[in-house]
């Protein structure tokens, strides 16, 4: 059976602690040691392991090495990984600099990042070479930063240059300054949307501002930190990866190149969002378990999306759904899900599209879990908001010393800010002809019922920031 291997490549601070999560929870969920890359007494590991793990030696000495390479401008988060995953990443794979990128898109994208460029390259080289099948790359990096931003956008144009045929999944953290006060975040984060749109396949976000809600109102963390926010991250990520790392009903896998395939109805829009039911407390999820029809509802309210805008008030343009563990109740979610596409904003131009995976294996936390990907016309928002903190400070050239500096010009400056434009008003014109003509929009709307209202909220967080991760440039 071919299996679609596919690769993954961790950049910054960010990103680096979130693959540290997500390989943790994949080696759990195939039976690998996580800090030896072994299974227990020379077992193999469980499900289409090969997606994600090369295999290396043979018998009960067989390790499983994940298909992953890690890059930072600074060390502290690579060595402490180093420290905490013993033999599991193959140390040529943890790729460091000294220096760090300042919280500096330039410094990633044309100082620092064009130096550790070839190594980064090699090292991802190396892997394509042993994979059987390349089914994708997935790229995790925050874009508020430096390194993330910067040298993630540099690395995403590489491959794409060179290998044009893999797809690119660039899985973005969007700033928020509930979690971090560094005030050029919007520079950083408008900067790298402007590759994002041109060279990644699709790129998922998730915006700390959505996770710092959910992490507060539906785990009840009074102040949550950026660790809780990559448990949220990590569940929809595995949950994502599950149907590529495991047989379903019917099909063998779904590969990340069909996921794209489905996701995504035009180059242009490309730019998807998520989210995960049951959003039970980690630590209550094995004494409480939500109905099927509810966790279905409860991913379609605007509060559960990891991104802050309101997907009930734009247009659906593409959705999957990936179950996990829910076989026997199979027949439930096929009819609440069929009940709730009626009440959807869906886009009359393609009303069909609804990508639809089961994974027999449950997650690590969940017996039970569905993970929603959807790509909304309302993922225009998240982008207004930025681009909104962008022109206040560039109104007054606020701290744009920083970029002219490290050798960007004032008119690429401009270019960058006009492209996460026409990003925007790409998602407008998709929602503006999404509309079916009003009369038969009228009628869907009085006559589906509306979705069941969101539990009682809990009062509204205090907002103390979390510490801040890189010092103001
Ligand atoms: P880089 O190493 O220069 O790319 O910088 P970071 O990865 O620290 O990116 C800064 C942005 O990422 C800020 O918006 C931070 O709030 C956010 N951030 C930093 N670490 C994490 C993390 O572990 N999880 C999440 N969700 N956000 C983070």
């Amino acid at each position: 059976m071919k299996v679609n291997n596919t690769l993954v490549v961790s950049v910054g601070q960010a990103g680096n602690q979130i693959a540290s999560s997500f390989w943790r929870t994949l080696c759990l969920e195939h039976g690998i040691d996580p800090t030896t890359a072994q299974c227990k007494s020379g077992a193999a590991p469980k499900g289409n392991w090969s997606a994600f793990f090369s295999k290396l030696g043979d018998g009960s000495s067989a390790s499983y090495v994940p298909r992953s390479v890690m890059v930072d401008l600074e060390p502290s988060v690579i060595n402490q990984i180093k420290a905490t995953t013993g033999s599991l990443f193959n140390p040529a794979n943890l790729i460091t600099r000294m220096e760090g990128a300042g919280g500096n898109f330039a410094v990633g994208y044309m100082g620092a990042g064009r130096e550790v460029l070839p190594e980064a390259m090699a090292r991802l080289d190396y892997e394509i070479s042993k994979c059987d099948h390349v089914g994708g790359i997935i790229v995790l990096h925050a874009i508020g930063g430096g390194s993330g931003s910067g040298f993630g956008s540099l690395l995403i144009e590489e491959i794409k240059e060179k290998y044009p045929e893999h797809p690119i999944l660039s899985c973005a953290i969007l700033p928020s300054p509930q979690v971090s006060s560094v005030v050029t975040e919007p520079y950083n984060t408008v900067f790298a949307l402007s590759t994002l749109r041109r060279f990644a396949d699709a790129c998922l976000i998730f915006d700390n501002e959505a996770l710092f809600n959910v992490a507060f109102r539906r785990w009840g963390i009074e102040s949550p930190s950026v660790d809780d926010l990559n448990l949220l991250i990590t569940e929809a990520l595995a949950g994502l990866t599950a149907p590529m790392r495991f047989s379903g009903f019917l099909t063998v896998e779904i590969s990340l190149r069909e996921l794209l395939t489905n996701l995504v109805p035009q180059p242009s829009l490309h730019f998807l969002m998520c989210t995960f039911a049951p959003l039970t407390p980690p630590h209550q999820s094995k004494f409480e378990e939500m109905g099927i029809e509810e966790m279905i509802e409860s991913m379609f309210r605007n509060e559960s999306m990891f991104a802050a805008c309101s997907p009930m008030e734009g247009r659906f343009l593409s959705t999957a759904v990936l179950y996990r563990g829910v076989m026997e109740d199979k027949p439930q979610a096929d009819a609440a899900l069929a009940s709730i596409r009626g009440r959807l904003p869906l886009t009359y131009w393609i009303p069909t599209a609804f990508k639809i995976g089961y994974v027999e294996q449950p997650g690590i936390t969940h017996r039970r879990s569905v993970v929603l990907v959807a790509n909304n016309t309302e993922v225009s928002r998240v982008f207004e908001r930025i681009c909104s903190n962008f022109d206040k400070l560039w109104q007054r050239k606020a701290f744009a010393n920083w970029y002219l500096n490290e050798g960007m010009s004032e008119e690429q400056i401009t270019a960058m800010r006009a492209s996460a434009q026409d990003l925007i008003q790409s998602y407008r014109v998709a929602e503006e002809t999404g509309v079916m003509n009003r009369g038969q929009e009228i009628q869907r709307r009085t006559s589906t019922p509306a979705l069941a209202p969101e539990p009682e909220p809990t009062p509204q967080p205090q907002y103390t920031p979390a510490p801040v991760s890189r010092p103001i440039p």
